[in-house]
């Protein structure tokens, strides 16, 4: 069984520690686009030359040389049995640059606006050490960190950048899901990340 898994969800779904929880007991490679852009970059290719020029001049990666990427990313051998990608395709340019694999799963883990803002604006990041934790830990902004850093809310945690997050998701991602509606399992992802894991694991078999 190949598993070709497309995880999608909002901002504070928990969809990034899915990935991994799942890229480990399946035996294949998660990905995200911003890393494969990173290790693009670090390997000194052609393409990762023409990334960090784009980059550094404040323009954006064009949604088919992120394709291309991907693609020859997904022709090396370590995906033989499958990849997971997250967060990808997250809108529908992406959707028609991604035209040359067809997934088998597509994941989509639900939450509720209110707990992506309960999640995501209790986070706190460290200065030092970039640890991210929680106000529920009892931590809060101003508290030091193991490492000796201070923990701080970062602008993009605040109540107005989530939210803005969470709309253009709605907006952008919504229409994918649609598009792959006879292959779209829906999970809730309301609850402990054991109780998501489960709920994936019984969906994929
Ligand atoms: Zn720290």
């Amino acid at each position: 069984m190949q598993y070709k898994i497309l995880l999608m969800g909002p901002q504070g779904s928990g969809k990034g520690t899915q990935a991994e929880i799942l890229s480990e007991r399946l035996g294949i490679p998660a990905f995200g686009m911003g890393q494969l852009l990173r290790d693009e970059i670090a390997s000194g290719s052609d393409l990762g030359n023409k990334f960090d020029e784009i980059l550094k001049r404040g323009d954006l990666v064009s949604d088919e040389d992120a394709a291309l990427m991907l693609q020859r990313r997904l022709a090396k051998p370590d995906t033989e049995q499958g990849y997971i990608l997250d967060g990808y395709p997250r809108n529908l340019s992406q959707y028609a640059a991604f035209d040359f694999d067809v997934p088998t799963h597509v994941l989509v883990i639900d939450i509720p606006r209110e707990e992506s803002l309960k999640r995501l604006g209790g986070r706190l990041t460290c200065r030092g050490c970039g640890k991210v934790g929680s106000v529920s830990d009892e931590l809060k902004a101003g508290d030091a960190c193991d490492c000796g850093g201070e923990w701080y809310q970062r602008d993009d945690d605040t109540p107005t950048a989530i939210t803005r997050r969470l709309e253009i998701y709605e907006n952008d991602t919504a229409p994918v899901i649609e598009k792959y509606a006879e292959t779209v399992k829906h999970i809730n992802g309301v609850g402990s990340i054991e109780d998501i894991s489960e709920r994936i694991e019984n969906v994929l078999s």
